[in-house]
Order: C-alpha cells, then structure tokens, then sequence
C-alpha cells in the first residue's frame, strides 16, 4: 500500500486509536474521499484499498494516523453493515425541537 510498511501501518492505527479511532473521521464526501481531524483537517483519499492522505507523512508515502482512523472507519462498517457510521448523531437540533410540530398543528387549523 502507499502508505508505508506494515509495520508503519500498525503504529499509525494505535495512535489514530489513542485519539478516538473512527471518530476522528469527520466527514464523508464520496468517491472514497474523507475529511479527517488532525492538527488541522486532512483528506485522506481510498482508492482500490489504497490510503493516501495530504498531510506531510502521507504525501512521504508514510502511514499517517489519518489514514488509519479512515481504515477503522471502514472495518467498522464492514462489521456492522447495519450501524450508524459514526458518533454524529444529535438529537435534537434547533430545527427540530419539540414545539415545531405543535405550531403546525395549530397552523392546520
Ligand atoms: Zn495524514
């Protein structure tokens, strides 16, 4: 793979996991691209099973902690077909607080 030995791998997944693992995989844009959260946001691009990020080690070709937590995200989903993909979920967000559906209730009226 590009982005370095396998060994070189391994230490960057245990310090994408020491830093949240999936969850530093911020957003997802398709065609194999993701945003993932490091001292800045980096993107880290999968093609055919090939990792590569645009932060200085992964444009070494070295593995990259961003890389690795795209590859958690990935075995994760793989795992659990049926799971939400991350911990994005909110709740309940300004536009759909309890009250709304109220206030069109009346309006029908
Ligand atoms: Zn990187």
């Amino acid at each position: 793979m590009t982005t370095g030995t396998k060994a070189s791998f391994t230490k960057a997944l245990r310090k994408a996991s020491g830093l949240g693992g999936m969850t530093l995989v911020r957003r997802e844009l398709g065609n194999g691209l993701y945003v993932v959260q490091g001292s800045r946001e980096y993107l880290v691009r999968v093609v055919d099973g090939e990792y590569s990020c645009d932060c200085a080690a992964g444009l070494a070709s070295i593995a990259c902690y961003h890389a690795a937590a795209v590859f958690l995200l990935i075995i994760a989903r793989r795992a659990m077909p049926e799971a939400q993909p991350t911990t994005h979920t909110a709740p309940w967000t300004e536009g759909s607080a309890p009250g709304s559906a109220e206030i069109f209730a009346g309006m029908r009226g």
